[in-house]
């Protein structure tokens, strides 16, 4: 009999392993101390709508629902129904359906699967996970800065290597609708510098000319008008009152006058998260229509919601650099016993003053083992104390990357009183060359006239940032 065939999972939508079930925990623990940090409530909502909710909640002419919901009829009743593929409106129609907002403005929050038929590469699933917060019937630009704070601190928490804020306002839709006039007029005014994709959406899209690749046309596009000169003095104060509140909390920030949300509803505040890669992990926004445009009473509200796969992405990513990164600066090697230990442990001591990371070698060994842990240590340096060097009161400094700063150097021999300045110089150098390594940041303090002892001979001190 021939073997049965496996049923294979659906494209795109994954099994998480119980490999990855530590980071999943972790990620999860981290996003519900952190909420509580900022008194958001959690909601849970049904995976499936009414389909109705989405084509309302989203917009008719969005990519999500033109081709990426998961629609079916249901065959035992007829209703026309939708695997969520994303948690906004489901949010929002249970605030409404349950009135919550009754006794004051409500902070939500959500973590669950959303469904979108898309083309699966990296980070993009058909079956994906998002968190998100909402923060509803509060109209100020000081809850988008709270959103924003929050994502900042739960990137902190997670380790993650360093994601950058893009903000941007899209004002109110009648301001958005006189900068389209504006945008239609200028270009009508400079219809022979357009070219024929650009004629073809003048009336029906101008906002996407701004878009163009074409370099002919790019000094035209560049002086456009711009959206942020048809706010009008609250939406222009909104924005203007959002960035200080984060300057106010060094929070960094870009702003991209290009940054816009998908959907119709979003107004004034829309943000995003930007890895390293270019991939967004995180977008959100200020959506004060939405209430209403659900059959709810008009109460605005603004949120974000992250990908969870991409952010465990990069935390692997973190993981990854954490667990490769040097156990120290320097090893130094040594016979061991009396005087090799007291002489090693000197050198170790006052490089440690002067704010370098060493590992004494312990246990003996010969030094062909040492040097195995001095290579598996990611030290720059192995500094050798052998019975030579010993007699003559003298170190070797050996260089022990392959892509030492100095490559030409394998090993110098120096009198010991001049080893921490010419490691420390080493360093520095390799330091130096290792731009995109943040992990070792090295700063030399003036030298100190004085030769104070505890800085080493030469004064010069070490700090790690
Ligand atoms: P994109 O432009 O990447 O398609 P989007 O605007 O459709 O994103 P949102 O609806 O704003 O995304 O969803 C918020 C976040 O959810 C995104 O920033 C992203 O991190 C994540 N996300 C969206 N779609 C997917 C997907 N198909 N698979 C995995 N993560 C996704
Ligand atoms: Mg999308």
């Amino acid at each position: 009999m021939s073997k049965l065939e496996p049923i294979r999972g659906v494209r795109g939508m994954n099994d998480v392993l119980p490999a990855d079930e530590a980071l999943w925990e972790r990620l999860e623990d981290t996003v519900a101390g952190v909420m509580r940090a900022y008194g958001f409530q959690r909601i849970r909502t049904p995976i499936v709508e009414s389909t109705r909710l989405f084509v309302r909640g989203i917009g008719e002419v969005t990519d999500i629902v033109e081709k990426e919901m998961y629609s079916f009829v249901d065959s035992l009743n007829g209703e026309a129904l939708t695997l969520r593929p994303e948690n906004t409106a489901s949010v929002v129609r249970a605030v409404i359906e349950h009135n919550l907002l009754y006794t004051g403005p409500k902070k939500l929050w959500y973590a669950g699967p959303m469904f979108r038929h898309e083309r699966p590469q990296k980070g993009r699933y058909r079956q994906f996970h998002q968190i998100g917060a909402e923060s509803m019937g509060l109209a100020g630009p000081e809850s988008d800065a709270e959103l924003i704070l929050l994502c900042a601190r739960l990137w902190t928490d997670l380790d993650l290597p360093p994601v950058r804020l893009e903000i941007n306002t899209l004002g109110s839709a009648e301001e958005r609708r006189r900068h389209r006039d504006a945008l239609i007029a200028y270009f009508e005014a400079h219809h022979d510098q357009l070219d024929d994709d650009a004629r073809r959406r003048l009336h029906s899209n101008p906002l996407r000319i701004l878009d163009t690749k074409n370099p002919a046309m790019q000094a035209l596009v560049d002086a456009a008008p711009r959206l942020i000169d048809h706010l009008g003095d609250a939406s222009r104060a909104h924005f203007e009152t959002l960035q200080a509140l984060l300057r106010s909390q060094n929070q960094p920030f870009t702003i991209n006058p290009r940054l816009v949300r998908g959907l119709d509803y979003y107004n004034l505040t829309v943000f995003e998260w930007v890895a390293a890669d270019g991939l967004t992990i995180c977008g959100g926004g200020r959506y004060d229509p939405l209430i209403a445009m659900l059959g709810g009473k008009d109460a605005p509200a603004s949120g974000f919601a992250m990908g969870v796969e991409r952010v465990l992405d990069l935390m692997r990513d973190a993981a990854r650099q954490a667990a490769d990164a040097p156990m120290c600066d320097v090893y130094i090697v040594h016979n061991g016993g009396l005087p090799s230990d007291t002489a090693a442990l000197n050198l170790a001591e006052r490089l440690r003053d002067a704010g370098v990371d060493v590992v004494c070698h312990a246990g003996g060994g010969s030094f062909k083992s040492q040097f195995k842990r001095a290579d598996a240590s990611g030290a720059v340096l192995a500094l050798v104390l052998g019975e030579d060097e010993l007699a003559r009161g003298e170190v070797s400094i050996k260089w022990l990357r392959a892509d030492a700063h100095d490559a030409g150097t394998q090993q110098i021999r120096v009198p010991a009183a001049e080893a921490i300045e010419r490691v420390i110089a080493a360093l520095i150098a390799q330091d130096e060359d290792d731009d995109d390594d943040d992990l070792i940041d090295l700063d030399v303090a003036s030298a100190d006239e004085d030769g104070d002892e505890a800085d080493g001979e030469n004064g010069a001190k070490m700090t790690r940032h």
